[in-house]
């Protein structure tokens, strides 16, 4: 162990330690139920998972997954998988390993947007960081905060028997007790009511939170928000698409604003703060543009006294841990986390799954993501293994979302 800490020592001196091969792979897994959000019904997940092979031996493994294909941004799982191969990988090939920001700047100066994809990257780098200094990525980061992240669940069935149902089974279980309700496929009034329904049933039991996905106009946002507040709803995510209709709404009911989808990084969190459109953030790595980004918006809103809010693209179990590692060094994370994305996929891809218990997740502590892939399942769900050509699984891929 010494030996090897020695060699790590040397090699950062050095600067020898180079990124020698980066493999990209897709893998299609299926999720529990049908997952309904205003722009999509999500069937199944995609992730792009990314490998970077270091000449220590040491590897690292980032994720970049998105909901519904090209339903919520302009990158899709394939999309990432082709920038990756094509553009980034030249860039990475024979770069310093060590040297992660620097890496970062190199592939930021080169390669416009794609933020899913160097979120991936960045990911991966720093895994492999961790893994060859013995330190968990939230070290990595400046530390950490906390060691377990409030853990909210979303019900999106799009039946409110089954929500209630399926809210009652997450508080015996003490999973989760924060509940988020994706509405904004129906109509004001029955979304409205759906919600009422739900948070009447439960009560002071568990809270109830909407997200919109942008579907509401802002006369329907006027009348939505109000009626919200009314049923006991604590906050609504992205009512509206634009930032100055988030700003027009914010502090106009008893109910929280938060900005998901305009909260594209750094530049727009300034903007968002400045305008004052918002009282909370959704943070996500990937729509910040990768980790240090995620850290840079959390400064910010800090800054403004905007809550902060961990967020998912429903990534599976590699980026929500790279997403708990980073939201575990915020200063505040009053409105906790949604990091269930693994909860949603019905196979492990994980020797440990993660843990959820107490409405928690626990952050690992070893060295990287902490956590260690199964090579056997990683290899069942690949996409080139488990169909034939890739060009008519790319269309049933599509099909399904
Ligand atoms: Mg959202």
């Amino acid at each position: 162990m010494k030996d090897v800490m020695l060699q790590n020592t040397i090699s950062l001196k050095t600067g020898s330690t180079v990124i020698e091969r980066v493999e990209t792979l897709l893998l299609d897994l299926p999720t529990i139920r049908p997952h309904q959000l205003s722009m999509t019904i999500m069937q199944s997940q995609t992730l792009m998972l990314v490998r970077i092979y270091c000449s220590d031996g040491s590897i690292g493994v980032g994720e970049g997954t998105t909901i519904g294909g090209l339903a919520y941004g302009a990158e899709s799982p394939e999309g990432m998988k082709l920038a990756i191969d094509t553009y980034f990988t030249p860039l990475l090939t024979g770069a310093d390993a060590d040297a992660v920001p620097a890496v970062m700047a190199r592939i930021h100066h080169a390669i416009r947007d794609n933020r899913f994809a160097k979120c991936a990257v960045e990911t991966a780098l720093y895994d492999a960081l961790g893994h060859r200094l013995g330190l968990p990525l939230s070290q990595l980061l400046g530390g950490r905060q906390r060691d377990q992240l409030p853990v909210a669940w979303t019900l999106a069935s799009g039946d409110t028997g089954r929500d209630i149902e399926e809210a009652e089974q997450m508080l015996a279980e003490r999973r989760h007790q924060i509940f988020k309700l994706k509405i904004g496929r129906r109509s004001v009034q029955q979304d409205v009511a759906h919600v009422a329904a739900i948070k009447q049933s439960l009560g002071d039991r568990g809270s109830v939170r909407v997200d919109v996905n942008m579907a509401w106009s802002e006369l329907q946002a006027r009348q939505g928000l109000a009626a919200l507040a009314n049923a006991g709803c604590e906050l609504v995510e992205q009512p509206v698409a634009s930032a100055e209709a988030l700003a027009r709404l914010r502090g106009r009911y008893p109910i929280a604003v938060m900005a998901d989808e305009s909260l594209t990084g750094p530049a727009s969190a300034l903007a968002l703060a400045r305008a004052e459109a918002a009282d909370v953030f959704a943070i996500k790595i990937e729509q910040s543009g990768g980790l240090q980004a995620a850290q840079q918006v959390a400064a910010i809103g800090d800054a403004a006294q905007i809550e902060l809010y961990g967020g998912t693209m429903l990534e599976g179990p590699i980026g929500t841990i790279a997403s708990a590692h980073v939201f575990s060094t915020f200063r505040s994370l009053q409105w906790g986390t949604e990091l269930f994305g693994p909860l949603l996929l019905t196979e492990e891809i994980l020797q440990q799954p993660l843990e959820y218990k107490d409405f928690q997740l626990t952050v690992p502590q070893g060295p990287g993501l902490g956590i260690t892939l199964d090579e056997e399942r990683v290899q069942r769900f690949r996409r080139d293994r488990t169909q034939g050509a890739s060009v008519s699984v790319s269309a049933a891929a599509v099909k399904a979302h």
